[in-house]
């Protein structure tokens, strides 16, 4: 058999099958080179197993705390074992389902550790022997691990990271984040509806620093009254383990604090590492691959797509979108999809999700805008099942085109996408109001802000 493919790419995550599986389809021979398992972060240890362990979650601290829904449950309480017996097969069915994807459209996948030797070649570890295979092009997609800070003791067992969580599906009675990001608050959110007694040490002046300031305070504030303890420019500047508890050192507004728990987890970003892919490097940023508008590094021939691509958000989507671009500048096919309109979801209770530019963002490039918002106190729907207090905010320019927007509110994940259309084809706020959305349901508040929006603007 030949070992020359059309493209080789190297890592089976959201942006490798996607280019893999698109570049298939277009005819191409593709090789998908995978060191571990396919699906990568986001199936193995991500957005999936995170968002199992989050709907069990949720459904617990509905049946526990819902007392007005008419339920009456007793005893209501969580078997860990089960939940990541749970996970386990959430997992295995997904990695199935893009086993026989790839199978289906005759993409050969190598299982083994692949190297780039130069453009066009790549060396594969397999179990057992050194495969040499040639192409015409080269998809990186090898994605990130999660970053671990020069902290003393984190090397203590106790201190972990999302990768453990996910493997193990611990049971904590108190846990300390550090990292106040979306992977911190998720946890933060998702232990917390569970029962467990979480602390969030973040290191800047608010958490989810780079989002909008009101859904960062909005979801502050509901944590802590759900009993999260949150401390901010919070400086962590050793852990060590006491009497069987894991304590950590820090100095916020000026003092030095203890505090202890069973665990640690390390929340802190993720680092990638391409060294290990390809030598010499192409030019990078702060360790990501700088890419053109085709995701081609510096290094001709040579693509690099998903976390470790500079200048693009880490996120499953956004890595399967550059894949699919990819995949259609190699067959030659035309992409039109725009490649930094993503929205981004963090999967806390409430759920917050954006889209295109915050209102403080389309003010610093010199905008002149207007915001509508509604808080979904009015919405039927969300009073029916007991929601807190939330919002949706749009943002639009003074041609009414939407610019952005953000919600921070039940199924807000969900809803954003209608914000990304809208956005995506410069629809402005009157058309998009204009459509008639089923009652009683959670997106009618999209209309109400989007009438409040056009309020603003006469
Ligand atoms: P992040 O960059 O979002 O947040 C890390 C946080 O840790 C920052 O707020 C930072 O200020 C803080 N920090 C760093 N060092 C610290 C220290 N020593 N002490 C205290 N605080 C410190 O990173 P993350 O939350 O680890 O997420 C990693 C990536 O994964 C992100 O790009 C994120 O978008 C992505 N992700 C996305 C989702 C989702 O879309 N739902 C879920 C998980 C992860």
């Amino acid at each position: 058999m030949s070992n020359h493919y059309d493209v080789i790419v190297i890592g089976a995550g959201p942006g490798g099958l996607a280019c893999a599986t698109k570049l298939a389809g277009y005819g191409k021979k593709v090789v998908l080179v995978e060191k571990a398992d396919i699906g990568g972060t986001c199936l193995n240890r991500g957005c999936v197993p995170t968002k199992t362990l989050m709907h069990t979650a949720d459904l617990y601290r509905t049946l526990k705390e819902d007392t007005e829904c008419g339920l009456c449950i007793e005893g209501v309480s969580i078997d860990y074992a089960s939940l990541k017996n749970k996970k386990e097969e959430v997992v295995s069915k997904l990695k199935d389902a893009s086993s026989k994807g790839l199978k289906a459209l005759k993409v050969t996948v190598l299982n083994g550790e692949a190297t780039v030797i130069e453009p066009g070649k790549v060396v594969v570890k397999t179990e057992n022997e050194d495969v040499e295979l040639t192409s015409d092009a080269i998809v990186i997609a090898t994605g990130s691990l999660p970053a671990i800070p020069p902290i003393e003791g984190v090397d203590i067992p106790t201190v972990i990271t999302s990768d453990e969580i996910l493997s193990q599906v611990p049971s904590f009675d108190e846990l300390i984040i550090i990292g106040g990001g979306v992977i911190g608050m998720e946890f933060a959110s998702l232990y917390n509806s569970l029962g467990t007694k979480v602390t969030v040490l973040e290191g800047l002046p608010r958490i989810l620093s780079t989002m909008d300031k009101e859904i960062s305070s909005s979801l502050s504030l509901s944590l802590k009254k759900k009993g999260v303890t949150i401390v901010t420019d919070a400086l962590v500047s050793k852990i060590n383990q006491e009497q069987g508890k894991t304590t950590c050192t820090y100095t916020a507004k000026n003092k030095t604090e203890t505090i202890s728990a069973q665990a640690v987890l390390l929340a802190v970003g993720r680092k990638v590492n391409l060294n290990s892919v390809l030598n010499p490097l192409p030019e990078l940023d702060r360790g990501r691959a700088i890419v053109d508008d085709n995701m081609m590094s510096s290094i001709p021939g040579i693509y690099v797509i998903g976390d470790a691509a500079a200048g693009y958000p880490q996120l499953a989507h956004a890595a399967s979108a550059q894949g699919e671009k990819v995949a259609a500048v190699l067959a030659g096919i035309p992409y039109t999809t725009d490649l930094h309109l993503v929205p981004g979801c963090v999967y806390t209770q409430p759920e917050i999700a954006s889209v295109g530019m915050s209102e403080q963002e389309a003010k610093d490039k010199g905008l002149n805008v207007h915001v509508g918002k509604v808080p979904t106190t009015g919405n039927a729907k969300s009073v029916l099942s007991g929601d807190e207090r939330g919002f949706i905010k749009v943002i639009a320019d003074e041609t009414g085109t939407l610019l952005g927007a953000q919600l921070f509110c039940s199924r807000a994940t969900d809803m954003v996408g209608e914000f990304a259309v809208a956005i995506g084809n410069k629809l402005n706020e009157k058309q998009v109001a204009s459509i008639i959305r089923p009652h009683p349901t959670y997106e009618e508040s999209i209309k109400d802000a989007l009438e409040a929006s056009i309020k603003k603007n006469k």
